[in-house]
């Protein structure tokens, strides 16, 4: 086969978080990167855009915890390295009825990865965050002291522009129609819809929401990913209180145990409004959305209501924002070979699951261990493995089934 096209250690197919971060990694370790974006860096069309994300260690699974805390630190190496800030830290704060499963394995997991945390009765919540947050009796606080909001876009323009530091080559606007295997020279052959041609000794696809086209065109395997069109919602604190929610005084990012699942980061990025949304969405064909926001329901306006003592603007939001999960059956991520004639020679990480962002910076270095070394050192990847859907469709047995039917309820 003659090559027209460039030839590279590895191809990342798609530049949000996950392959912004892949392709930093690979060229901090020497390889000759492509990284391939079919719209343009920074687009607001995928998951990876906008103001905030959440970091936080508290899972209901026990195996979230080490990873968040290598990436944390991750990024904080990234940080010092670009010289700026994406990452400012927080408490984070849980809560829920006391008998919710998820809270009480988010417990438990704090408890056997020897986290810390202290967990808080509806008085102490009350004290502790002087009547910010109003739980009813019987539910309760979970505080742990690693959370933080992440700046989303200028975290993805982060990594890029370290990756270029160190040496790869970014296109945009490249669309990747189909990857081929090489049999004579090995390795792939990465084709565009402007008719070119990359060569990567081996390759990495991280497309977020396309994960399932791109994977089916290539290899005919129809992986569980759905895109989920979601909305965030930002509302207004009202005006005597707006300064005790934002991140200077100390306010937590949060989430919410309950049905439905809501989450939050303090006042920050617009003054004088907060971030608080659902956790869900509905499913949407990534290359053809109705940009049509997702219904709020009464509930999630009077648990605002009621959990902020009345001190958030309640009844509607200011602004909305739209994104996109690609959620997996029981919420786990896809980090794998792809395997079949490809063998180790592809590499997918995808169905993220509305909460990858914080894990970029550790995935990205899982990814290059994967490509590089064919495993992954200090990383148990069995929960994120292809094959766990061939003896399950639903993939991942959980304990804590209303939080895992919350996410299919949504599908
Ligand atoms: C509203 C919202 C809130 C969230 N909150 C949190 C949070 O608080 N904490 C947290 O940790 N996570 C959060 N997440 C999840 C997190 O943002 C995602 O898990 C993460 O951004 C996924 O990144 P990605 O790189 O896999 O996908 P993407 O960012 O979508 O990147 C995939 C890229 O691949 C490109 N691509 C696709 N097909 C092709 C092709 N054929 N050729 C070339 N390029 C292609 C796409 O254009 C895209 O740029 C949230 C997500 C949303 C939507």
């Amino acid at each position: 086969m003659e090559y027209s096209g460039e030839q590279f250690d590895v191809i990342v197919i798609g530049a949000g978080i996950m392959g912004s971060c892949a392709a930093y990694q690979m060229a901090k370790r020497g390889q000759k990167v492509a990284l391939l974006e079919q719209f343009d860096f920074l687009h607001p069309l995928g998951s990876s855009h906008g103001e905030s994300r959440t970091i936080r260690t508290t899972y209901p699974e026990d195996y979230y915890s080490d990873m968040v805390i290598e990436s944390s630190r991750l990024w904080e190496e990234a940080e010092a390295e670009i010289g700026y800030k994406v990452y400012t830290k927080t408490q984070h704060f849980d809560m829920g009825p006391t008998n919710n499963k998820s809270l009480q394995c988010v417990i438990e997991s704090c408890k056997s990865n020897s986290l810390p945390y202290s967990v808080l009765d509806h008085h102490q919540v009350f004290e502790q965050f002087k009547g910010k947050f109003e739980l009813p009796e019987n539910w309760v606080g979970v505080l742990t002291p690693l959370g933080g909001v992440i700046k989303p876009t200028k975290a993805v323009s982060m990594f890029q522009t370290l990756a270029i530091q160190r040496g790869a080559v970014l296109r945009d606007k490249t669309v990747v129609i189909d990857i081929k295997k090489d049999n004579e020279k090995g390795g792939v052959c990465v084709f565009t819809s402007n008719g070119s041609m990359f060569f990567g000794k081996k390759c990495i696809v991280t497309v977020g929401a396309w994960m399932q086209k791109l994977v089916k065109a290539v290899s005919g395997l129809v992986l569980p990913i759905q895109p989920l069109h979601t909305t965030i919602c930002y509302w207004r604190v009202k005006e005597d209180h707006q300064v005790e929610f934002k991140v200077d005084s100390g306010f937590p990012t949060f989430a919410s145990y309950d049905e439905p699942y809501i989450y939050g980061t303090p006042s920050f990025e617009f003054p004088g409004l907060i971030k608080i949304a659902v956790h869900g969405g509905y499913p949407c064909d990534p290359d053809n959305r109705t940009w049509t926001s997702t219904v709020i329901e009464d509930s999630v306006y009077s648990w605002i209501e009621q959990r902020f003592s009345g001190r958030i603007e309640s009844s509607r939001p200011v602004f909305t924002q739209s994104c996109m999960y690609s959620m997996t059956p029981d919420g786990d991520f896809v980090i794998d070979f792809l395997g079949g004639e490809f063998g180790s020679d592809i590499v997918v990480a995808g169905g993220f699951s509305g909460h990858g962002f914080k894990m970029g910076p550790v995935v990205g270095r899982i990814l290059a261990d994967l490509v590089v070394n064919g495993k992954a050192q200090d990383a148990e990847l069995r929960n994120f493995r292809l094959s766990r859907f061939e003896d399950n469709p639903k993939g991942n047995v959980k304990e804590f089934e209303e939080q895992v039917n919350s996410y299919v309820d949504s599908l």
